[in-house]
């Protein structure tokens, strides 16, 4: 198996859009900005072995706001100019009752099953509850960036920082604290008793970090 991080993509990656007041999502590809350090931030994520995996909702779509061509090519923009494994969208509003659109873990599971990811020991970088939410549901570390307000209770994230280089440095100094605490255990641990079969089991359960 192997280990993910999962990004937002608003306001991770690229820059809100200011429209009516409010900091929303592009909608058309003149409005899609990448973010600063964004790119080398995530090369050095998938330098450390880790898959990067795009999970973003998209309401807009649902709405008939955001055409589904001019995503596509938002994200083909996107893939080019930083090194993302995969991107997964919802197309769903509220009123679709979908399991995919956050801060349901649908994105995160159907990624997981699809490039055989281990939940429980990845990672979520979002900017907003639904994102720290979806990733809490999954079993992933979570990490906020760029805090907005009226976060509910319950969903504080396990790390804030303000922007993706900074989540990127959190993760990677936890990988580095993972294998010491492993390799600390790994020294203090008794003998294998048990049997072939306990041992194969063993195996089965390895996680290759
Ligand atoms: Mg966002
Ligand atoms: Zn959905």
């Amino acid at each position: 198996m192997r280990r993910a991080v999962f990004l937002d993509r608003d306001g991770v990656l690229n820059r809100l859009v200011a429209r009516d007041g409010q900091s929303v999502s592009p909608r058309r590809l003149a409005e899609f900005a990448l973010l600063p350090g964004v790119r080398p931030a995530v090369a050095a994520l998938q330098r450390a072995s880790l898959l990067v995996i795009v999970v973003t909702n998209q309401p807009d779509l649902a709405r008939g706001a955001l055409a589904p061509a001019e995503l596509e090519r938002m994200h083909d923009r996107l893939l080019k100019a930083v090194p993302i494994d995969a991107i997964y969208a919802c197309p769903h509003d509220d009123r679709n009752g979908c399991t995919c659109r956050k801060p349901n873990p649908g994105l995160l599971r159907r990624a997981s099953l699809d490039w055989n990811i281990h939940l429980e020991t990845s990672f979520l970088v979002g900017d907003t509850w639904k994102d720290i939410a979806a990733g809490k549901a999954a079993g992933c570390a979570t990490i906020q960036v760029a805090a907005t307000l009226g976060v509910p209770v319950g969903v504080a994230a396990d790390f804030m920082v303000p922007d993706l280089p900074a989540a990127a440095e959190i993760i990677l100094g936890e990988l580095e604290r993972r294998r010491e605490t492993r390799a600390g255990s790994q020294g203090r641990a008794p003998k294998p008793k048990g049997t072939a079969a306990a041992l194969a089991r063993g195996a089965d359960n390895a996680i290759e970090l």
